[in-house]
């Protein structure tokens, strides 16, 4: 296909905000599609040019670079390039408008025109050039291709150079159009989704339905190496809730650092994020730890990641384990914040896949296959239908320095549910009497400009939680709380360059702050309740007629949420749960 074509489609994808005409665009695009490329134009679409767990470097030309080859290709001066950044605020218009310039428009009938296949490449090369001279070489290929792109091409490839294609389109929609585009109705959909759960790979998925039809779906096993999408937990307030719920059930420790999906194939180890971001390079120590002590030669399996007192041995917090992310290099960190694995599940061991295996079939085979040590543990666990016992084992946890328990159905049917959250895992935390039962992970998508102290910052910040049916974002919260100075400047710089022109089409909010923010960054906020409010779109008209629901004296609690994509933050439904649940408690 011409890259063309694809830019006109997400010409016509940018122009609408409905969900349905979105999935109907994509879908006639999809269906025009051959397997050479579908998955180029997937990855596209969701605004990457490969999954994010291939450790691929990141697109991410230098602004002042791309304004530079955008002056040189349309002729126009750079300070006019830049006045036209400014004016439009988006590079790829600024691209599209420079490139309308006359000199240009000569130049272009001379050359073939783009296809994706080309511009694909040109850009991945774009992407793995690295070490010295690398700039100048990335800057000849984008010229290259700029030389030869149409205004509107310009205006995608710049985009995604600069790593902005923000089309706003998500994994939903896009699993969508692929169904109806290709096994003709929504039928496959639950399977396309399943398969992305185990491959966590859209354009794979894509490809082999063109290349082998849709009984492919029906084939697709764990592959070690490649990330499976984690096993999330349902969360209740009352031990005996929980017992109502799954009855005699696991306990286990719910420790307070990072995730880890371990991939182990003899002596090569991946380990991947909540987000499937492969993060093993960040982690040197554990690499070694898993070496030492994770007895299998092929498995995956998953732990929590911890940082520990050098002195003591004893577990920090999780704003420790950030400290590793942010503050030192890698080496510095191994030294000041020294991590400990605690290993809570199995998915695949030598040949064996296990997700479809019970929990305590799961516990039993990491049991064998986890050497225990001071850096190297099984999550602490008990068996029990006892609500003393219960409550004896989460102060425990609570005091072991945890964030609570996850209770666990030792159902025969308690299989690994890839990718979802359901009530095989239930998490009760330490903080339930005091005030909310849980903390939110909320979505910025707006801020208020600050005043006083807090002037040239933010004031405060507009935040929305997740609406899965409609795959929109739902404002509950205006936090203004809890941040320290350090949050402010680093939350100022992670803002400012999401800040977007106007709404995004997937943000629902009847507040107008001074800053709409591309939904991207995810923080996490505590509150006193939740109250029904007029002002806020979550929740509208769910519980009373013309009323959402609010977050009553909300504060941030200094813990940034990179390990979550926005729309694994707080859904609506659980908001609504978090309501109900706290009316049940009034009573
Ligand atoms: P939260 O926001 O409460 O930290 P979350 O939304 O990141 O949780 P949940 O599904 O609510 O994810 O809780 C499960 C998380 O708890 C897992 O992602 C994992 O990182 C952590 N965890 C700690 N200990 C355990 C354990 N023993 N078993 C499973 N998960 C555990």
């Amino acid at each position: 296909m011409l890259f063309k074509e694809v830019s006109e489609y997400y010409q016509k994808l940018e122009d609408t905000t409905k969900r349905l005409e979105l999935t109907d665009i994509l879908r006639e695009l999809i269906s025009k599609l051959d397997s050479d490329d579908i998955d180029k134009v997937i990855y596209m679409t969701q605004g990457k040019l490969h999954p994010d767990w291939y450790g691929y470097p990141e697109i991410g030309m230098a602004e002042k670079t791309v304004l530079e080859v955008i002056s040189a290709t349309s002729g126009l001066p750079l300070e006019k390039v830049t006045v036209l950044l400014q004016e439009t605020g988006d590079i790829g218009l600024a691209a599209e408008k420079a490139l309308k310039n006359k000199i240009q428009q000569t130049i272009i009938q001379e050359f073939e025109p783009l296809t994706v296949q080309y511009v694909y490449n040109q850009l991945d090369k774009i992407t793995r050039m690295t070490g010295k001279g690398s700039s100048e070489d990335k800057k000849r290929l984008f010229s290259g291709l700029l030389h030869r792109a149409t205004p509107l091409e310009a205006r995608y490839i710049s985009r995604i150079v600069t790593g902005n294609l923000r089309l706003g389109i998500a994994d939903m929609t896009i699993m969508d159009a692929l169904s109806i585009a290709l096994a003709g109705s929504k039928a496959s959909r639950e399977d396309i989704e399943r398969s992305y759960n185990i491959c966590s790979d859209l354009g794979l998925i894509a490809k082999n339905i063109l290349l082998n039809g849709v009984e492919w779906l029906k084939t697709i096993k764990l592959k070690v190496g490649v990330p499976v999408r984690m096993m999330l937990a349902q969360r209740l307030s009352t031990i005996e809730e929980i017992f109502e719920k799954i009855g005699r059930c696991a306990v286990e420790y719910k420790y307070d650092g990072e995730r880890f999906q371990i991939h182990k194939n003899g002596s090569e180890i991946k380990i991947f994020s909540r987000r499937l971001e492969a993060i093993t390079d960040q982690y040197p120590d554990a690499v070694d730890i898993i070496k030492e002590y994770l007895k299998s030669d092929t498995c995956i399996t998953e732990a929590e990641c911890v940082a520990v007192d050098p002195d003591n041995g004893e577990i920090l917090p999780f704003q420790q384990l950030m400290h590793r992310r942010r503050k030192y290099e890698v080496e510095e960190a191994v030294e000041t914040y020294p991590v400990k694995l605690f290993f809570f599940d199995c998915l695949y061991n030598n040949g064996q896949q296990l997700v479809d295996k019970s929990y305590l079939e799961r516990r039993s085979i990491l049991e064998k296959i986890v050497n225990v040590d001071e850096k190297c543990d099984l999550a602490t666990q008990i068996i029990t239908d006892s609500v003393e016992e219960f409550e004896k084992f989460f102060h425990e946890a609570v005091s072991a320095g945890c964030e609570g328990v996850i209770a666990k159905s030792i159902s025969e049917e308690s299989f690994y549910q890839a990718g979802g959250r359901g009530w095989l895992w239930i998490k009760y935390k330490r903080d339930y009497r005091s005030e909310l039962t849980d903390t939110l992970d909320l979505v910025v998508v707006g801020a208020y400009v600050g005043k006083g102290r807090r002037a040239g910052t933010y004031g405060t910040l507009l935040l929305a939680c997740y609406d899965h049916v409609n795959d929109v974002f739902k404002t509950v919260a205006r936090v203004g709380s809890g941040f320290k100075d350090e949050d402010l400047s680093y939350l100022s710089t992670t803002i400012k360059p999401l800040i977007i022109r106007s709404k995004h089409p997937r943000v629902e909010s009847n507040l107008e702050p001074d800053f709409w923010i591309l939904p991207k960054l995810v923080i996490e906020v505590k509150g006193a309740e939740l109250t029904l409010s007029p002002v806020h779109t979550c929740a509208f008209s769910k519980i009373k007629n013309n009323v959402g629901l609010a977050i009553r004296f909300p504060r941030f609690t200094g813990r940034i949420r990179d390990d979550k994509s926005p729309e694994e933050c707080t859904t609506e439904e659980e908001v609504i749960e978090m309501y109900n649940n706290q009316l049940k408690r009034i009573k």
